[in-house]
């Protein structure tokens, strides 16, 4: 598995391409820049078996619609935040760009403990909600996908329609529960690890 890094739209969110060694792929957060994304797919050759969403907030999903009509791939959201699809008040858009994000249908929805296969690879979805009340991490092999949920040493913001500092803090600290390590590929930022996060995060340790 090979995971490619593209920090795209206004907002330095990261899209994930996750390749399988069969160069089967999925894509995480196509929050922007849908042309880079696409000429990334097709400089790798990959063939792209689904879209996956940690949330539907519009830095997240902004060429969500350009890369499914470019691959055809199934969109995969939580039940509880496939809300955002449709709702531009929710998915942030009228307030980030003052611009209604078109509304996006047909998603495939998740649930806790749901598993997205691509290829030889399987996506465990995790509900972490508190950044919003559908927010996802992906586990896939060694690597977690934790969207706005969990940055390197911070987490996400709650102040957004449906977000709740406790429940988040709750939803972290199941994150810290997991078994062994795992390298954090977060929504905006560096990529850190659950070693890493589990002594110098400071909403992990109470020290914030
Ligand atoms: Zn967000
Ligand atoms: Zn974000």
């Amino acid at each position: 598995m090979t995971v490619h890094t593209l920090t795209v739209g206004d907002m330095g969110t990261n899209a994930y391409l996750v390749a399988g060694d069969d160069k089967t792929a999925a894509i995480i957060d196509p929050g922007g820049d849908g042309d880079r994304l696409l000429r990334e797919v097709s400089r790798h050759a990959l063939t792209v078996k689904a879209i996956l969403l940690t949330h539907t907030h519009e830095d997240h999903i902004a060429a969500l619609e350009q890369v499914r009509r470019a691959t055809g791939a199934p969109i995969y959201v939580h039940q509880d935040d496939a809300c955002g699809l449709t709702d531009p008040e929710y998915n942030l858009s009228i307030m980030l760009s003052g611009m209604p994000l078109p509304p996006i249908r047909n998603a495939v929805l998740l649930e806790e403990g749901d598993e997205v296969l691509v290829g030889a690879m399987t996506f465990r979805t995790l509900h972490t909600p508190g950044h919003t009340k559908g927010s996802v991490c992906f586990a896939c092999e060694d690597c977690l996908f934790t969207g706005d949920t969990l940055f390197r040493e911070s987490i996400g913001r709650t102040c957004y329609p449906s977000g709740s500092l406790p429940i988040l803090l709750h939803s972290v600290n199941r994150l810290m529960q997991m078994e062994g390590d795992y390298a954090v590929l977060p929504g905006h930022g560096a990529p850190s690890t659950l070693n890493h996060e589990r002594q110098e995060n400071p909403f992990v340790n109470g020290t914030f």
